[in-house]
Protein backbone atom coordinates (compact mmCIF):
# COMPACT_ATOMS: atom_id res chain seq x y z
CA UNK A 1 0.00 0.00 0.00
CA UNK A 2 1.10 3.35 -0.60
CA UNK A 3 -0.31 6.89 -0.27
CA UNK A 4 -0.85 8.35 -3.67
CA UNK A 5 -0.72 12.40 -4.34
CA UNK A 6 -3.97 14.12 -4.05
CA UNK A 7 -5.17 15.55 -7.14
CA UNK A 8 -6.03 19.27 -6.59
CA UNK A 9 -8.17 22.42 -8.02
CA UNK A 10 -7.63 22.40 -11.29
CA UNK A 11 -6.48 19.39 -12.75
CA UNK A 12 -8.56 18.13 -15.24
CA UNK A 13 -8.87 14.74 -13.59
CA UNK A 14 -11.82 15.92 -11.41
CA UNK A 15 -13.11 17.09 -14.15
CA UNK A 16 -12.96 13.96 -15.70
CA UNK A 17 -15.93 11.31 -16.12
CA UNK A 18 -14.59 8.10 -14.37
CA UNK A 19 -15.22 4.30 -16.18
CA UNK A 20 -16.78 1.20 -15.03
CA UNK A 21 -15.05 -0.86 -13.70
CA UNK A 22 -15.44 -3.87 -15.44
CA UNK A 23 -13.20 -6.59 -13.62
CA UNK A 24 -12.22 -6.39 -10.13
CA UNK A 25 -8.37 -7.66 -11.09
CA UNK A 26 -5.70 -7.29 -8.23
CA UNK A 27 -4.52 -4.00 -10.05
CA UNK A 28 -7.95 -2.33 -8.90
CA UNK A 29 -7.89 -3.77 -5.25
CA UNK A 30 -3.95 -2.35 -4.77
CA UNK A 31 -5.88 1.05 -5.56
CA UNK A 32 -8.90 0.96 -3.53
CA UNK A 33 -5.97 -0.62 -0.76
CA UNK A 34 -3.96 2.74 -1.58
CA UNK A 35 -7.19 5.12 -1.90
CA UNK A 36 -8.01 4.15 1.54
CA UNK A 37 -4.54 4.62 2.83
CA UNK A 38 -4.89 8.05 1.48
CA UNK A 39 -7.77 9.22 2.94
CA UNK A 40 -6.08 8.18 6.35
CA UNK A 41 -2.92 9.97 6.15
CA UNK A 42 -4.66 12.98 4.90
CA UNK A 43 -7.58 12.75 7.36
CA UNK A 44 -10.04 12.59 5.53
CA UNK A 45 -13.62 11.09 5.36
CA UNK A 46 -13.95 10.07 1.69
CA UNK A 47 -12.07 9.95 -1.25
CA UNK A 48 -12.84 8.71 -5.09
CA UNK A 49 -10.32 7.54 -7.86
CA UNK A 50 -10.15 10.34 -9.86
CA UNK A 51 -8.51 12.37 -6.52
CA UNK A 52 -5.55 9.90 -6.94
CA UNK A 53 -5.70 10.36 -10.53
CA UNK A 54 -7.50 7.09 -11.86
CA UNK A 55 -10.27 7.93 -13.44
CA UNK A 56 -12.72 4.81 -12.86
CA UNK A 57 -15.45 4.31 -10.46
CA UNK A 58 -14.12 4.10 -6.93
CA UNK A 59 -14.70 5.34 -3.47
CA UNK A 60 -13.74 4.58 -0.51
CA UNK A 61 -15.30 6.06 2.56
CA UNK A 62 -14.86 5.89 6.66
CA UNK A 63 -16.84 8.17 9.09
CA UNK A 64 -15.44 6.31 11.77
CA UNK A 65 -18.76 4.65 13.47
CA UNK A 66 -19.06 2.92 10.13
CA UNK A 67 -15.83 1.63 9.31
CA UNK A 68 -13.68 1.33 5.56
CA UNK A 69 -16.21 1.21 2.89
CA UNK A 70 -15.02 0.35 -0.61
CA UNK A 71 -17.63 1.01 -3.34
CA UNK A 72 -16.78 -0.19 -6.98
CA UNK A 73 -19.54 0.78 -9.70
CA UNK A 74 -21.39 2.87 -7.25
CA UNK A 75 -24.86 4.33 -8.51
CA UNK A 76 -27.65 6.32 -6.68
CA UNK A 77 -30.99 4.57 -6.40
CA UNK A 78 -32.97 6.38 -3.91
CA UNK A 79 -33.08 9.77 -2.53
CA UNK A 80 -35.00 11.67 0.21
CA UNK A 81 -35.44 15.13 1.58
CA UNK A 82 -32.90 18.17 1.76
CA UNK A 83 -30.43 19.69 4.10
CA UNK A 84 -27.85 22.36 3.73
CA UNK A 85 -24.30 21.66 5.82
CA UNK A 86 -20.87 22.57 5.23
CA UNK A 87 -18.45 20.56 3.52
CA UNK A 88 -15.21 20.62 2.24
CA UNK A 89 -12.72 18.12 0.23
CA UNK A 90 -9.17 17.30 0.34
CA UNK A 91 -8.68 18.20 -3.03
CA UNK A 92 -9.51 22.13 -2.11
CA UNK A 93 -7.75 22.26 1.25
CA UNK A 94 -8.71 25.26 3.24
CA UNK A 95 -12.34 25.42 1.05
CA UNK A 96 -15.80 25.24 3.52
CA UNK A 97 -19.27 25.81 2.25
CA UNK A 98 -22.63 24.70 2.40
CA UNK A 99 -23.82 22.39 -0.16
CA UNK A 100 -27.76 21.21 -0.06
CA UNK A 101 -27.61 17.37 -0.59
CA UNK A 102 -30.29 14.91 -0.18
CA UNK A 103 -31.10 13.62 3.65
CA UNK A 104 -30.66 10.19 3.48
CA UNK A 105 -29.27 8.30 0.35
CA UNK A 106 -29.45 4.75 -0.79
CA UNK A 107 -26.49 3.37 -3.32
CA UNK A 108 -25.82 0.32 -4.88
CA UNK A 109 -22.46 -0.67 -5.63
CA UNK A 110 -20.13 -3.59 -5.80
CA UNK A 111 -17.86 -4.74 -3.19
CA UNK A 112 -14.03 -5.49 -3.67
CA UNK A 113 -15.63 -9.66 -3.78
CA UNK A 114 -17.82 -8.61 -7.03
CA UNK A 115 -20.95 -9.07 -5.01
CA UNK A 116 -23.86 -6.20 -5.17
CA UNK A 117 -24.06 -4.43 -1.86
CA UNK A 118 -27.28 -1.65 -1.09
CA UNK A 119 -26.05 1.05 1.75
CA UNK A 120 -28.74 3.64 2.95
CA UNK A 121 -27.21 6.69 4.53
CA UNK A 122 -28.55 9.72 6.09
CA UNK A 123 -26.86 13.08 7.58
CA UNK A 124 -23.00 13.06 6.97
CA UNK A 125 -23.00 9.90 5.61
CA UNK A 126 -25.55 10.44 2.83
CA UNK A 127 -23.76 13.77 2.21
CA UNK A 128 -20.18 11.61 1.68
CA UNK A 129 -21.85 9.31 -0.75
CA UNK A 130 -23.33 12.27 -2.80
CA UNK A 131 -20.23 14.21 -2.45
CA UNK A 132 -18.11 11.20 -3.56
CA UNK A 133 -20.74 10.03 -6.44
CA UNK A 134 -20.34 13.58 -7.78
CA UNK A 135 -16.67 13.15 -8.01
CA UNK A 136 -17.14 10.07 -10.39
CA UNK A 137 -19.12 12.24 -12.65
CA UNK A 138 -16.20 15.28 -12.96
CA UNK A 139 -18.36 17.27 -10.91
CA UNK A 140 -16.35 19.21 -7.35
CA UNK A 141 -18.43 20.25 -4.61
CA UNK A 142 -17.46 24.26 -5.10
CA UNK A 143 -19.67 24.23 -7.91
CA UNK A 144 -22.62 23.48 -5.56
CA UNK A 145 -21.63 25.71 -2.78
CA UNK A 146 -24.38 28.36 -1.90
CA UNK A 147 -22.03 30.39 0.90
CA UNK A 148 -18.61 30.04 1.33
CA UNK A 149 -17.52 29.83 5.38
CA UNK A 150 -14.01 30.55 7.18
CA UNK A 151 -13.17 26.96 7.74
CA UNK A 152 -12.95 27.79 11.29
CA UNK A 153 -16.78 28.64 11.19
ZN1 LIG B 1 -14.10 15.67 -2.56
Amino acid sequence: MAVRIIRKKDDPVLRQRCSLVKEITPKIIDILEDMAETMYHNDGVGLAANQVGVPKQLVVIDLMDQGLIELINPKMVQAEGQEVEAEGCLSFPGIVGEVERAKKVTVEALNREGKKIKITGSGLFARALQHELDHLEGKVFIDKVTRFLEPSE
